[in-house]
């Protein structure tokens, strides 16, 4: 069946059913165009807050159902592709960060967004790629200490404690994301040399190397929104996240031109997610192998962490 067929057979079974669709902007550009919702992991959690409909169906991996999960314990969250999972959030485990704690005793654990329930429910705060430089400072000051335990990601507790001064302790050294650890510092000067007039943003999941060499270094919100905020006629990016949002951007700012890159940045984990299955979960909202459901014990606790957040962000 042609992807339009199925795109408007499920937006009329959409309408019919007590459905809100909540995409990721890493998801396949034909999941992205008939969702309710697009953004990023935690602004989409807290749009499902807000939902008054019943079945939340969360195109992105696990940790984003379970988030939604958390913040939506009287919902049934739904994920399309039970194996989209984020091999980044699969680097920290619960028993690894109480292992960090009795090491570390004393300091505050920062956690990732993209991180499992259970992690989460063993942590003082959670953080954002757009917050966790204000988080670690708020935190660190709270505890009064000059250190943090941060994880998963190394990249990202180095970028931390680069912009904050706050020793950002990783859990573990090794935690990354694939898609965009790959980027490197030839991929970097390459797309200069291509497009010396354009402006280079990075995630800040990326090495520091190639961090360095980049004009902005932002969330795929902020990324998103600079580019939206762009006045200048004729502009042009290098886009040094997943695929998913540059053709978002591509989209909806047709006057603008965009570069990936790297032909490396592309999630498989985000890709298992297909317009079929969406398609094929409207029809089976009841059927337990697509939901995510975060037991309530852990839930309770992983909300303290989401929440101060959201307080301190
Ligand atoms: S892009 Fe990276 S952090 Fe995001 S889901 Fe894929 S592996 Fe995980």
């Amino acid at each position: 069946m042609a992807v339009k067929q199925i795109q408007e057979e499920i937006l009329t079974l959409k309408k019919e059913q007590d459905v809100v669709i909540l995409a990721h902007y890493y998801q396949p550009i034909e999941i992205q165009e008939i969702a309710d919702h697009l953004g990023g992991s935690l602004g989409l959690s807290r749009l499902a807050n807000k939902t008054d409909k019943n079945y939340i169906i969360f195109a992105g991996v696990d940790f984003m159902a379970e988030t939604a999960s958390i913040l939506n314990q009287n919902k049934k969250v739904l994920i399309p592709n039970p194996e989209s999972c984020c091999p980044m959030a699969a680097y920290l485990t619960a028993d690894k960060v109480k292992e960090y704690r009795i090491n570390n005793p004393n300091l505050p654990v920062v956690v990732y967004i993209n991180s499992t329930a259970a992690v989460k429910a063993e942590s003082d705060i959670c953080c954002t790629s757009a917050n966790a430089v204000k988080i670690v400072k708020r935190i660190s000051s709270e505890f009064n200490t000059k250190a943090v335990l941060f994880g998963p990601d190394a990249n990202l507790a180095d970028y931390s404690e680069q912009k904050s001064g706050i020793k950002c302790i990783k859990m573990p050294e090794e935690g990354n994301c694939y898609v965009h650890s790959q980027l490197t510092i030839e991929d970097m000067e390459k797309i200069r040399i291509a497009h010396p007039k354009s402006q280079i943003l990075v995630h800040p999941e990326c090495i520091r190397e190639v961090r360095e060499l980049a004009d902005f270094i932002g969330s795929t919100g902020q990324m998103y929104n600079l580019v939206k905020n762009n006045t200048t006629l004729e502009s042009d990016f290098c886009i040094g996240t997943e695929r998913g949002l540059m053709e978002r951007m591509v989209q909806d700012f047709p006057n603008k031109n965009f570069h990936l890159i790297s032909e490396k940045l592309l999630c498989y984990n985000m890709k298992k997610n297909t317009i079929e299955l969406m398609r094929y979960v409207l029809d089976h909202l009841d059927d337990p192998m697509f939901e995510v459901k975060v037991p309530p014990e852990i839930a309770k606790k992983a909300l303290k962490p989401i929440e101060k957040m959201l307080e301190y962000s």
